[in-house]
């Protein structure tokens, strides 16, 4: 018989009850160490008293309006995060792939806007993730997540991650757009070649093609600056990002340059629940944080920390785990035996982390972790990396 929750999900028998900071309980009391935080969306850590007592504060006073309605605290948040970024304008929506949806809708309405009907189609890359969406399914390419649903959206050509010369032979007069995340997250914390970013602006600046960056896990500092991009010394035309938008408020938002939007006039693109005063009373806590001056150059000093015993726990255990990557506070560590197992060991260590392609694991804290955290993390680590090479 089915259960009464879609059994789309495979959940473990875990359960929490309260979140404090980096840690979970158990309803019996247990505590988690949380290195997944709910996968990199708890920026501040779990019950972060800012956000809860923005967010109570504005459910008492009005939760929504519709965008029939002007949204003072949506205007202040697309402020602040064009303030801070390369951006323009800013649409809201309510998830990761809906921030996506807005991002490839944006790239097939700015050629149709310039008069050409024909390029709608975007280069994406092999192990990408940007959703579930019809669409965004169809962008990431996977043949594990299509099974099933076809026909595939069409649109979306895909070549391999890092290769430069590949995405210059997909071109064709029909690419509107390149889309790809600076570091792939589900594929596994692959980074590109160091230069890839600005070799991707320039292809586009060559080819007139509108750069369009998923920066839904890699966005809100995860890599140590508020978005991966301001890491390369290029910007995009047009990004998405959500998870750590909402510090577990679930928003998303897809910010573009004045020109790529110029296509996107009202009636063109909406959402009923997108930047209601609810989540944005989120979006603005959390930028509270995160743009205070002290907040990135913690998030790196921790990053470092964590990075230097982790190197020190990999030459310990190397039949346990083969290599580190990633940036900032966005870490993975590639695993020996099945990444399924290393995590199951992990959490008998009463530690989180999360699985990801190409058997490695995901270390994705919250960006507010302390020093005893993290070193009690890594103890925990080590207890399951010695029950792992038993
Ligand atoms: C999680 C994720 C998405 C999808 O976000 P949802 O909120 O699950 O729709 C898209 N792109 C990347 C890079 C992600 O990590």
């Amino acid at each position: 018989m089915i259960t009464p929750i879609m059994p789309t999900y495979a959940p473990s028998d875990l359960v929490f009850e309260r979140g404090d900071g980096a840690y979970l309980f158990a309803p019996d009391g247990t505590r988690y160490l949380d290195f997944g935080a709910g996968i990199a969306v708890m920026t501040l850590g779990h019950s972060h008293p800012h956000v809860i007592k923005a967010v109570t504060d504005q459910a008492a006073k009005l939760c929504h309006t519709s965008n029939l309605y002007h949204i003072p605290n949506q205007q202040r948040a697309a402020e602040r995060l064009t303030e801070a970024t390369f951006a323009d304008t800013v649409f809201f929506g309510n998830s990761g792939a809906e921030a996506l949806e807005c991002a490839i809708k944006t790239a097939r309405r700015y050629h149709w806007a310039n008069g050409d009907k024909n390029r709608y189609r975007v280069i994406t890359f092999h192990g990408a993730f940007h959703g579930r969406t019809l669409a965004t399914l169809a962008a990431g390419g996977q043949a594990k997540h299509l099974e099933g649903f076809a026909p595939a959206v069409d649109g979306f050509d895909h070549v391999p991650y890092g290769d430069i010369d590949a995405v210059n032979h997909a071109i064709t007069e029909k690419t509107a757009a390149i889309l790809l995340e600076p570091i792939q997250g589900e594929g596994g914390i692959i980074e590109p070649p160091k230069d890839f970013l600005a070799c991707i602006r320039d292809l586009c600046d060559a080819h007139g093609l509108l750069m369009l960056l998923d920066e839904v896990q890699t966005g809100m500092g995860r890599t140590g600056d508020l978005f991966a991009y301001q890491q390369s010394g290029v910007e995009p035309d047009v990004l998405s990002t959500a998870k750590a938008l909402g510090g577990g408020f679930p928003v998303g938002a897809c910010l573009a340059t004045e020109e790529a939007a110029k296509g996107m006039v009202a009636g063109t693109h909406g959402s009923t629940f997108g930047g209601n005063p609810l989540a944005m009373a989120a979006v603005n806590a959390v930028l509270d944080i995160v743009l205070q001056k002290t907040f990135l150059p913690q998030v790196r000093e921790r990053a470092a920390t964590l990075r230097t015993g982790l190197e020190t726990l990999i030459a310990s255990y190397p039949n346990v785990f083969t290599d580190l990557r990633g940036r900032g506070l966005m870490v993975g560590l590639g695993c020996k035996p099945a990444n399924t197992d290393v995590v199951t060991d992990i959490i008998a260590a009463n530690m989180l982390v999360v699985p990801a392609g190409n058997n490695v694991i995901r270390l994705l804290p919250p960006l507010t972790i302390t020093n005893d955290d993290i070193e009690d993390a890594l103890n925990r680590l080590d207890k399951a990396c010695r029950t792992l090479s038993n």
